[in-house]
């Protein structure tokens, strides 16, 4: 710390209050200046300044039974957006949401194209649309992330995105040399296990999402931190050997857990099975209504190829919270308890095993969210969930 640098030390106090106010939602000056321990005067200072610059917004308390009305500060929604875009094989997801995470604009681009230089086009198409339509708040656009379905370096290089067949793409630079906004790059599932900590678990600060959509990813939040490894690419947990001398992967491995209890997996084998090229879940919904032995015995097999897997990643990262984002699971009953069940060894310990509310958007919703961290630079965020469901769904509609 540079000792009697004014600036730096009224630098130093914004943050922490910014992150109180943030951590709290809404809270008075009182109990600002107890929570930093900062004197009135300085919070008196600070939070003109933050009102000046239209960060923070005041509101007096209607309903306060005894004495005067508080006059409570909270973060300004209105103040700027951020963007949140999901680079997904077949399709771009983009969603505009205000600085307190809830969407006010959805979009969903379908592509039919894996080739890099038309989806840098596109890319750079919407979000200059987007960018332009919401420019009438103090800050605009205060940041861009967007979610790889691969594996990212540390450096926000895609290393390789396996759907796309893409290697060593530096689309950060790419856009960045025609849009002047921060822009940001994350693996998906890392997004998705954001997502769940941000908007719904805010309890905990270890927490675990398994995506098994096409393939298995794993986001790791641990001690509120994403947990990456050497290069980037920690998760990759769907190419975990289940069964030796398995099932070839892509990965010239055979075996791999995604083989066995991704979704992807499971319609493969089904539509094999009965020879329907495209399934979809509506299909699945009414053989298991019917009770279809063959297909209950599938989502039975799936479940426990699930629980081997599911039982190597608790042991081996001991998360408080375990979610997992899977529609299959949503639809089969009782699949939760049936996955508890075999979660039994007397090593395993979590706290809580899942399934997530948010489901496929939670990359998008993860990308704003992160924007927003970033832009307040603040250790964590919890923003509430309820109220973005139906607004995000309205603005999807
Ligand atoms: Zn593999």
């Amino acid at each position: 710390m540079v000792t009697g640098d004014a600036a730096y030390i009224k630098k130093i106090n914004r943050s922490l209050i910014i992150r109180k106010i943030v951590k709290e939602g809404m809270i008075s000056r009182a109990d600002l200046s107890k929570a930093t321990n900062l004197t009135r005067a300085t919070i008196s200072a600070q939070v003109a300044d933050l009102l000046e610059e239209g960060l923070i917004i005041e509101t007096q308390l209607e309903h306060f039974a005894v004495g005067r009305k508080p006059i409570m500060l909270s973060l300004n929604g209105q103040a700027g957006y951020a963007l949140g875009i999901d680079l997904d094989y077949g399709q771009i997801s983009f969603t505009l949401s205000d600085l307190l995470g809830c969407p006010v604009t959805s979009n969903i681009s379908q592509i039919n194209t894996t080739d890099y230089n038309e989806i840098l086009h596109l890319l750079i198409q919407q979000i200059k649309m987007l960018t332009t339509d919401f420019t009438n708040s103090r800050y605009g656009i205060v940041g861009i992330v967007i979610g790889i379905h691969g594996l990212v370096t540390k450096d926000e290089v895609i290393h390789y995105v396996p759907r796309f067949n893409w290697h060593n793409i530096n689309l950060k630079n790419d856009l960045e040399r025609e849009i002047d906004t921060a822009i940001y790059l994350e693996n998906n599932a890392n997004l998705s296990s954001f997502a769940e900590r941000v908007y719904v678990h805010h309890e905990t600060d270890n927490l675990l999402c398994a995506t098994l959509y096409s393939g298995i990813g794993l986001g790791m939040m641990m001690n509120n931190e994403f947990l990456r490894g050497h290069d980037g690419f920690a998760g990759e947990i769907g190419h975990m050997i289940v069964v030796p001398q398995g099932k070839p992967c892509n990965c010239g491995n055979k075996g791999c857990w995604e083989k066995y209890a991704s979704e992807s997996s499971f319609f493969e084998h089904l539509s094999e099975k009965r020879q329907i090229k495209s399934l979809t879940y509506d299909h699945i919904q009414s053989w298991l209504d019917e009770g279809d032995e063959e297909v209950q015995d599938l989502m039975e097999q799936f479940l426990f190829y699930l629980s081997i897997g599911l039982n190597n990643m608790i042991n081996m990262y001991n998360p408080d919270l375990l979610v997992l984002d899977s529609e299959l699971l949503r639809m089969y009953p009782d699949s939760l308890n049936k996955i508890s069940e075999n979660l039994n060894s007397s090593i395993s310990h979590y706290r809580e095993l899942m399934i997530t509310t948010i489901g496929k958007k939670s990359c998008v919703l993860g990308a704003c969210a992160l924007a927003i961290k970033k832009f307040l630079d603040v250790p964590m965020l919890n923003l509430s969930y309820e109220m973005k469901t139906n607004q995000f769904r309205s603005a999807i509609i």
